[in-house]
């Protein structure tokens, strides 16, 4: 019986030491859950910054040349907020009249419209002509992004590795840059060339897979070829697009890209 006794004894200290060793077990385990849990928040915030987006604004009834580009930065708010307050799919398509909410306004201002630059304004873009520059092809490309402008493609090609921005010239959509806006590149101003000689590259911003070219990404371009034409000698038939390049695999500027329009426009 009392051998008995002890026995019970010591199986119940069993136990209890078995109870408390599970409990920490369990408790590390926690411990170990909750650390995981906090790195996982920690760099989802460092990959993808998610601001968000203030309740307090005022709405903007969109008037004629007034891009996108235009109102953030007249009311100094970051593009992708008025994007994404409003839910917007396509930031190229907001129309005259649309009510836009701005966070974190505090009255409605006036916003300049754009004007779309005439022949005469691209040609000071331009500059004069290089008599030591030989340029002999225009190939054009689109960004396949729906944003964009030069400083954020040059930073993307500099990170690339490919020593800053490829293109010669970019042309806005209204997002970071104004709609048919003609910014010019380093390489332009430099005069220096891409891996393919005597090629002057025009990126124009969007994803003509999906969207259409606008009317004044239109008009910028065909007033751009123009000067450079005429500046160059460049015949008509040496104006492509990347996709016509023997050898690119690409769909670059897209199927929407409307080559043989402006062709047409060009003769
Ligand atoms: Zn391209």
């Amino acid at each position: 019986m009392i051998s008995c006794k002890k026995n019970l004894k010591e199986s119940g200290r069993c136990l209890m030491r078995y109870r408390t060793a599970f409990f920490y077990e369990m408790l590390k385990s926690l411990r170990l859950l909750i650390i995981l849990f906090i790195l996982f928040n920690l760099w989802g915030c460092a990959t993808a910054p998610y601001r968000r987006v203030p309740t307090q604004g005022v709405y903007h009834i969109v008037e004629s040349g007034q891009t996108l580009y235009r109102i953030a930065k007249t009311y100094n708010v970051d593009v992708n907020i008025i994007i994404r307050a409003n839910q917007i799919n396509d930031p190229t398509k907001i129309s005259v009249g649309q009510p836009l909410f701005i966070p974190g306004a505090k009255t409605t201002l006036w916003v300049e419209p754009y004007r779309p630059a005439i022949q005469e304004a691209v040609e000071k873009i331009v500059g004069p002509k290089n008599y030591d520059s030989v340029w002999r092809y225009i190939t054009l490309h689109h960004s396949a992004t729906l944003q964009g402008n030069a400083a954020r493609f040059d930073r993307d090609h500099r990170n690339r590795g490919m020593g800053g921005l490829f293109y010669h010239f970019v042309i806005g959509n209204g997002t970071l840059s104004d709609d048919g806006e003609v910014e010019v590149g380093w390489r332009w101003k430099k005069q220096t060339q891409v891996n393919r000689p005597y090629d002057i590259q025009i990126c124009l911003v969007g994803n003509f897979n999906e969207q259409q070219l606008s009317d004044a990404q239109f008009n910028a371009l065909v007033n751009l070829i123009n000067v450079l034409r005429k500046q160059y000698n460049i015949p008509l038939t040496n104006i492509r697009r990347h996709k016509d390049i023997k050898g690119c695999i690409t769909e670059c500027p897209g199927d929407f890209f409307p080559f043989d329009r402006i062709l047409a426009q060009l003769k």
